[in-house]
């Protein structure tokens, strides 16, 4: 890093700062309820009846006439987001109660109670009556301070980003804003209800939207370290196929307008504007990692308006930056609809679907790219095979510098059989064929394809030995593939494949264990058994294995059901009961 560091682009619109100055100097607009005007009226007020069309307004109108300087409490006390949320229910439920919210005391009436409100004192020792999960529940319904008081806040924290070095990066935190944003994506991209039910549903906060919020703050907050991105750079797999399908089909991006759906450092979009794209819409809602994709392009004078210095040839920049949900973008207009040539992004969680970022990138496809435009990548296929002893930990607890461990090794793996592992599988450890479980065409794709059930058949491996042996089936393992295909990709199609057999990625695979491992043989008994198929005396020539992928009650969770029925050389057949699997 120079020393004289870059200052953060400002990447929020010039007209945004005007319109932000023209509503604090219309500081009269507000008026009381029943005079009128009262459609633009939305923001009321926690201690009167005025209303407000601005937060700032409203804060400055509570901070003038009610002693309640919201930005200094909330600075002075270092509140979070939650905090401020929480102080506002409180409250506003003081209030209701004619109690002063600073120090308790009831007054007789409303009137009294507004004679009586001062500067709040008794809070430095960190006792904050607010402090309390209740009131994490909005106490108004409909009340939109809730959804708008960190609005008030941006405007402080983007005039402070703008004077940042990039060396304070790990100093910030992710903004929350994103976290109210994500109650309409959930609810209309998830859920998959329109925004007007979620209106008639879901007035105020209800535990869903408060758990989505608690549960985006920490997936956006993870993608706000530098550790993750360094771990899916380095992930030479993974980096390549996108540069190469990127770079090295020019009859695709040359010229194009390319959105890059969650764009981190910037990595897809530079690997973009180098394959000559003509725009770069790079869309980040971690606001750390937005900024450090601005900084980063602009570093190598593909920011766009950008010229590059120096003597060389003049590169013009083509990557915007846009700092939100991809879902937001949608109501902001900043990027018109239907018109990007090409969708850019790396979405993939462990076992495909888990983080469900996927619903995401279809959310910006059906809004955003041409008819015809092209999808990168535009396939993923997901696989499943048996995997034997060798993919468990027993092996490694059987022999610990010469001591007998393994009831370690029954332990977990008895744990195993409702918790999915995530780990590398050699390819030799696996006991079976490989199966197809579902391929997914991301240009045609429904969002709630998501959820899927699916089943396979797994037969024992074929192996070069002679021998009548039978192998165990601890468990299935899952992976993926996604591609790009000459569909689009002409000159250079690719696929990136998380496959055991090929080398392994950050993504690893992910083992599913049995409550008990299966027998397979391939080769058919002579003599009729009557004990249990799949046992060692009676192996199984072929796993059935009903497979279901759905999105959890927790959001970005996935729950996986797993079925398998043994199936003997005579035909008959065992059956286990379903387990199930939650990724969280
Ligand atoms: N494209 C980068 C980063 C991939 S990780 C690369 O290939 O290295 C996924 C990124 O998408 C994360 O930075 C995450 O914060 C962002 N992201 C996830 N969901 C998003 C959404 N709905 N809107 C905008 N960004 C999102």
């Amino acid at each position: 890093m120079e020393e004289d560091t870059h200052k953060i682009e400002d990447i929020s619109e010039d007209d945004d700062d005007d319109v932000e100055k023209e509503e604090e100097q219309n500081w009269e607009d507000w008026t009381a309820d029943g005079e009128g005007e009262e459609d633009d009226l939305d923001l009321l007020c926690l201690f009167c009846d005025f209303k407000f069309n601005s937060t700032s307004s409203l804060f400055d109108h509570c901070f003038s006439s009610h002693s309640f300087d919201f930005r200094s409490i909330k600075t002075s006390l270092k509140l979070d987001f939650y905090g401020c949320f929480k102080l506002i229910n409180y409250v506003r439920s003081q209030v209701a109660n004619n109690k002063c919210w600073s120090c308790g005391s009831t007054c007789e009436s409303k009137q009294e109670l507004q004679d009586h409100l001062h500067k709040p004192s008794g809070f430095e020792g960190g006792n904050l009556p607010w402090d309390n999960d209740m009131y994490l529940k909005p106490y108004m319904e409909e009340d939109n301070l809730l959804y708008s008081f960190d609005e008030d806040e941006d405007e402080e924290v983007d005039d402070d980003v703008a004077g940042r070095d990039i060396d304070d990066f790990d100093k910030m935190s992710i903004d929350d804003k994103t976290d109210l944003e994500s109650y309409d994506y959930k609810n209309k991209a998830v859920n998959g209800e329109s925004s007007d039910e979620k209106k008639s549903n879901n007035s105020s906060l209800n535990a869903v939207d408060r758990q989505i919020m608690i549960v985006n703050k920490d997936y956006f907050g993870s993608y706000s370290s530098f550790g993750i991105h360094k771990e899916m750079i380095s992930d030479k797999v993974r980096t390549d196929a996108y540069r190469q399908a990127i770079v090295d089909n020019p009859s695709l991006v040359k010229g194009a307008v390319v959105l890059d759906v969650g764009c981190g450092t910037g990595i897809l979009s530079l690997f973009a504007a180098q394959g000559g794209a003509s725009v770069v819409n790079a869309v980040e809602a971690s606001d750390k990692m937005a900024a450090v994709a601005t900084q980063v392009a602009k570093d190598n004078g593909l920011l766009w308006n950008e010229a590059s210095n120096g003597s060389t040839k003049q590169k013009r920049g083509v990557i915007k930056v846009i700092n939100s949900m991809v879902e937001d973008v949608i109501e902001s207009g900043q990027i018109k609809p239907q018109s990007v040539d090409v969708l850019v992004s790396e979405w993939m969680g462990y076992c495909l679907l888990y983080e469900t970022m996927l619903s995401s990138v279809l959310v910006a496809r059906d809004h955003w790219l041409k008819p015809g435009g092209a999808m990168l990548p535009d396939t993923a296929t997901m696989f499943v095979a048996g995997f034997g002893k060798g993919a468990t930990s027993i092996p490694f607890w059987e022999n610990v510098y010469g001591f007998n461990m393994s009831s370690i090794g029954k332990e977990l793996v008895k744990d195993a059989a409702h918790i999915p592992i995530v780990d590398v599988v050699d390819g030799n450890n696996l006991v079976t064929n490989t199966a197809l479980l579902q391929a997914f065409d991301l240009t045609t794709m429904k969002p709630d394809e998501v959820d899927f059930t699916a089943s396979v058949q797994l037969q024992q491996k074929s192996t070069n030995s002679t021998e009548v042996e039978s192998t165990k089936c601890y468990g299935v393992v899952l992976w993926f593939e996604t591609a790009f295909t000459s569909r689009f990709c002409k000159e250079a199609p690719t696929v990136l494949s998380t496959s055991p057999y090929t080398p392994p990625t950050h993504w690893s695979q992910t083992l599913l264990t049995l409550t008990e491992p299966i027998s397979l043989s391939s080769k058919t008994l002579t003599s009729k058994s009557c004990s249990m198929v799949g046992s060692e005396v009676n192996p199984a020539v072929k796993i059935d294995a009903r497979i279901s992928i759905a999105r959890g009650v927790e959001h970005r969770s996935i729950d996986i059901s797993l079925e398998v029925t043994a199936i003997g050389s005579d035909g008959q057949k065992q059956k286990w009961p379903v387990q199930l699997f939650n990724m969280r």
